[in-house]
């Protein structure tokens, strides 16, 4: 039976919802209408205090239960999300504004790991010698930690949180979550599934809260690791805080992404992937290209190209079937991205797809049609700081050393891309640009569940990403044994 939320019931605590004492509250508010969802609590000190003596609780016979009986809760848990992927979709779209056709995705990707954390039973495997010295063997064992918490961002409000609560509690740890407080909605939606899967009471926890929460769980000696996504100065902050409280931290940070378009590049394939990638979930995700650097001659056929496949994006409530572009999420941002684009033009850019008025969005809406701009220089606002919106930059380089050259300078290095039918421009783009994950032909490289989710620079901070292997060693700690059996005490038998 699912159980119903009352709304001031947001925390889920020892396996049952819980009514927060907080005094401060936060308006959900739907960016395509300016609707108000809900109401939430925010979390205070108290409230992270209690989600973690309950994981800490949980946590002694959760380890000791066999991997292979764990796993079984998250095959229930990946049917139920199979199951209630509209009402989830649904629930992304409203508070996020993405397409339904986007947070279905993000659903299925987020799957993907509940999927590849099943597999933990092999992939939590230690490995052993005998004889390391004559009549001693030597055994490495991997063991959980203990009480683990993600912080997690906005913009996938249902994938995010599932790069790391599959792991964690596959691997034996137990786990608190502590999602975006603007889309806390999806995440007690999945929290209503993870309850019908009949998890043990304070095995996975959610307190909805902001810095005040954050803090709680840095500061508490009784979290072992956390890990976060998000922007770039928080991701710094959490990193340095939480590393100084003694915790094993993993920050992924913000996203400057550019892509190289090689004179022989495939046109119209290249200008429909680039959209894709710039314009996809209102350009609100950390693999959005943000500037296209054309090389050679190509600039002018690529810009309009790019220009053509972008005009044609109905921009709207993303419930609406025909919509292919949501809202960006707050009217703060909206100012923002409007704020950048301005500083663009003003120090010499040209604006190529004018977008600033939101087309047909609806006024109510935070609305940003596609807007791509050309020449805006290396040291403009635009080109240097992430934008997080429906913008894309075309500049040009001789080049590809140039192109290569420009894209290093960015601070951040979570993606690059090239496109090119040349072998050899491409292994050299692989070879050469310093980001974490690297497209050729591709335009938005998201790692699938069973690779890590690199990044580079000031878009990571740690050393284990999220997904993949790096999961498994992320939420393990390696314990070393070693035996010695002399020879003579085997006479006795
Ligand atoms: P954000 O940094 O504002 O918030 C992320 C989380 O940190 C939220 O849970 C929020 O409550 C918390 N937080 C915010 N300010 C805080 C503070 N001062 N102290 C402590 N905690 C704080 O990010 P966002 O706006 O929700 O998400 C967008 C950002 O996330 C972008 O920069 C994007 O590039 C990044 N992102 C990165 C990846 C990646 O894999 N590298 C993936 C998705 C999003």
């Amino acid at each position: 039976m699912t159980q119903q939320v009352a709304t001031s019931e947001a925390n889920y605590i020892g396996g049952a919802w819980e009514e927060s004492r907080s005094q401060s509250h936060i308006d959900i508010i739907n960016p395509a209408t300016a609707d108000v969802l809900n109401r939430v609590p925010l979390a205070e000190e108290a409230d992270v205090a209690r989600a973690v003596a309950a994981a800490s609780k949980a946590f002694p016979a959760w380890r000791r239960t066999p991997p292979q009986d764990r796993i079984q809760y998250l095959f229930r848990f990946r049917e139920l999300l199979l199951r209630r992927l509209e009402d989830i979709a649904r629930t992304v779209t409203l508070e996020n504004g993405k397409t339904l056709a986007e947070a279905r995705a993000e659903i299925q990707r987020g799957i993907e790991n509940v999927e590849v954390a099943c597999g933990i039973p092999t992939l939590m495997q230690g490995y052993n010698l005998e004889d390391v010295s004559s009549g001693i063997d030597e055994i490495m064992i991997r063991q959980p930690l203990g009480v683990t918490a993600a912080i997690t961002p906005f913009n996938f409000p249902a994938m995010i949180p599932l790069w790391f609560l599959p792991y964690a509690i596959a691997a034996g740890n137990t786990f608190i979550l502590k999602p975006s407080e603007r889309v806390p909605l999806t995440a007690m939606l999945l929290f209503e599934l993870l309850h019908e899967t009949e998890l043990p009471a304070g095995v996975v926890n959610l307190v909805v809260g902001a810095k005040p929460a954050v803090d709680a769980l840095l500061h508490h000696p009784d979290v072992r690791a956390i890990s976060f996504v998000g922007s770039t100065p928080v991701a710094k902050y959490i990193y340095r805080e939480g590393s100084a409280h003694g915790k094993r931290v993993q920050c992924q940070g913000g996203a400057k992404n550019y892509v190289v378009v090689m004179p022989d590049a495939d046109l119209e394939m290249t200008a429909k992937i680039v959209s894709d990638s710039a314009f996809g979930c209102a350009g609100q995700r950390c693999l959005a290209v943000s500037v296209a650097v054309a090389v050679g001659d190509v600039k002018k056929k690529f810009t309009d190209a790019v220009v053509g496949m972008a005009s044609n994006i109905r921009t709207g409530n993303g419930l609406e079937k025909e919509v292919q572009m949501g809202p960006v999420i707050t009217p703060e941002s909206k100012s923002r991205i409007l704020h950048l684009v301005e500083k663009g033009l003003h120090e010499g850019g040209k604006i190529a797809l004018d977008g600033r008025n939101g087309l047909n969005g609806g006024k109510e809406g935070n609305f940003i049609s596609p807007t791509i701009l050309t020449d805006v220089a290396a040291s403009n606002p635009l080109t240097s700081t992430e934008i997080f919106g429906p913008v894309l930059t075309v500049n040009h380089s001789e080049t590809l050393d140039d192109a290569i050259q420009a894209l290093s300078q960015s601070a951040y290095g979570n993606s690059s891309a090239i496109f090119t039918s040349s072998g050899a421009a491409a292994r050299k783009f692989r070879y050469e640009a310093p980001t974490g994950n690297v497209g050729v032909n591709i335009g938005v490289a998201a790692p699938m569940a069973y690779f890590p989710f690199s990044g580079w620079k000031d878009s990571f901070m740690g050393v284990l990403h999220g997904q993949g292997k790096d999961a498994i060693e992320f939420y393990t700690d390696k314990k070393i044994v070693i035996e010695r059996w002399p020879k003579e005490w085997s006479r006795k038998f």
